[in-house]
């Protein structure tokens, strides 16, 4: 039973990041990545993160 509802969180997370263009429109409006300047902190490096799961 949590394996099943483990996989179904997987398959909605993914199905949210595969939403993501890679634009680049989150990077200048991210405070995280003015601050930091590391793109792994950003919405669009946060979303490289979680497909590569
Ligand atoms: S998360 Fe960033 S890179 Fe991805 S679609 Fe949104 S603005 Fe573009």
């Amino acid at each position: 039973m949590i394996e099943h509802q483990r996989q179904d969180v997987l398959k909605e997370i993914k199905h949210i990041v595969s939403k993501c263009d890679r634009c680049g429109t989150c990077l200048p409006v991210c405070p995280l990545f003015g601050i930091k300047g590391i793109e792994l902190s950003s919405a669009r490096g946060k979303n490289n993160i979680a497909s590569s799961y």
